[in-house]
């Protein structure tokens, strides 16, 4: 199959579709590889790197989208990119499309088949192609808390892991998920006195099991949060309601219980925050204060580190890739769910029922 990778030409998206060592084992599979110059280099991938291993380099966006049977992106296609895509073209990215409807509109008219990353699922209903990206916001949430907490940004001023005859900074993690769990690992590595709180009792018995001495587990209520709030130094918001809007469980008036220079790191922001005040903020500007509480609500936090989003995503997307490549779509999609699930459009037609659902249309 030929395959393209386009630059990414969403503001401030670094991360690219397809490592070198990804290029090598399509090639290796009997594939060929183009790949628009430059769309490594955000991440760290120089031309040559991708040249040495076979690829071949074009200097448009025009040409990869003209030549390729399948285009391997990061981010959902945006305007410019619209009238590129052929009919028939397999396009493998993210792409929300129940978040933009003009993005769905485009895609089914221009008869593309579109394999979300999003959506594909394994049987125990994870979403392997999401949980790389919660790894990384998850351990960043911890080192931008960090960050925030020292006095030149405006936080109260104290290091997480304390020193000898100091103790440690307070954590509190809300929701124990794959953001959660990588929050507290972080936590706990610096030495923070760390809890995590979730609804799942289940969930807190194996993170209790897991976790160092430095992380409790504690069930999560607003009588708890409220309590919590006043003395803990920095609080991650990272709790998921699958298909649904994150719960406000932090409140405006639970603020000014909280010591001044507190600092807030709401994850969640992308399924509209867990705190009421949250509101999205860019890498540009990421925080902002109320009542003297920081807020820290990037809503792509991976963004920031594109080298090791770029890895973590292709480890992810890599072994899909191969399948769609090898056998074709119709065929890869029939031999495995976990593809299958993530097709949302082909020929025009919506295919998966979430995104149906979004727009009140019928399969
Ligand atoms: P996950 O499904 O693995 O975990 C969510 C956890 O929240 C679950 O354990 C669930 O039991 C818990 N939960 C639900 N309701 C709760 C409540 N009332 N109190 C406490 N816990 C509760 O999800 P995840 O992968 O960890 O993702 C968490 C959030 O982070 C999602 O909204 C995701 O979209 C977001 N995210 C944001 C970024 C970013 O850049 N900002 C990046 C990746 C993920």
């Amino acid at each position: 199959m030929i395959i393209g990778v386009p630059k990414e030409i969403k503001n401030n998206e670094n991360r690219v579709a397809l490592t070198p060592a990804g290029v090598a084992e399509l090639i290796k599979n009997g594939h060929k590889v183009y790949v628009q110059e430059t769309a490594g280099t955000g991440s760290g991938f120089a031309d040559e790197a991708y040249l040495a291993v076979g690829a071949q380099m074009l200097p448009t966006i025009e040409q990869v989208y003209a030549i390729a049977e399948m285009i391997i992106k990061v981010k959902e296609p945006i305007e410019p990119e619209y009238n590129l895509i052929r009919k028939g073209q397999i396009l493998y990215t993210y792409f929300h499309f129940a978040s933009c409807e003009p993005l769905l509109k485009a895609m089914m008219e221009r008869e593309a088949v579109c394999l979300a990353y999003e959506t594909v699922e394994l049987d125990d209903h994870s979403l392997p192609l999401l949980v790389p990206m919660s790894e990384v916001a998850g351990r960043m949430s911890i080192q931008e808390g960090a960050k925030y907490l020292e006095k030149t940004y405006g936080g109260y001023g104290v290091l997480l892991g304390g020193v000898a005859g100091v103790p440690p900074a307070k954590v509190l993690i809300i929701g124990g998920g794959i953001v959660g769990t990588e929050a507290a690992k972080m936590a706990a590595g610096l030495g923070a006195d760390t809890t995590i709180m979730d609804v799942n009792l289940k969930r807190l018995r194996y993170l209790d099991d897991i976790m160092p001495a430095n992380v409790k587990t504690m069930m999560s209520n607003e009588y708890n949060i409220r309590e919590m709030v006043q003395t803990h130094d920095v609080i991650i918001g990272a709790v998921l309601i699958p298909g649904a809007k994150a719960p406000k469980l932090v409140t405006r008036d639970m603020l000014c219980s909280m010591r001044p220079g507190t600092v807030l790191v709401d994850v969640a922001v992308d399924q509209g925050g867990c705190f009421e005040t949250t509101k999205p903020t860019t890498h540009d500007a990421p925080t902002y204060v109320i009542d003297d509480v920081i807020h820290y609500s990037v809503a792509n936090m991976p963004g920031a580190v594109p080298r090791t989003s770029t890895l973590a995503l292709t480890n992810a997307t890599l072994p899909y890739a191969i399948q769609l490549a090898n056998k074709g779509w119709q065929k890869a999609c029939k031999d495995s769910v976990p593809l299958k699930k993530g097709l949302n459009v082909v020929a025009g037609e919506i295919v998966y029922p979430g995104v149906a659902e979004a727009f009140d249309m019928a399969l």
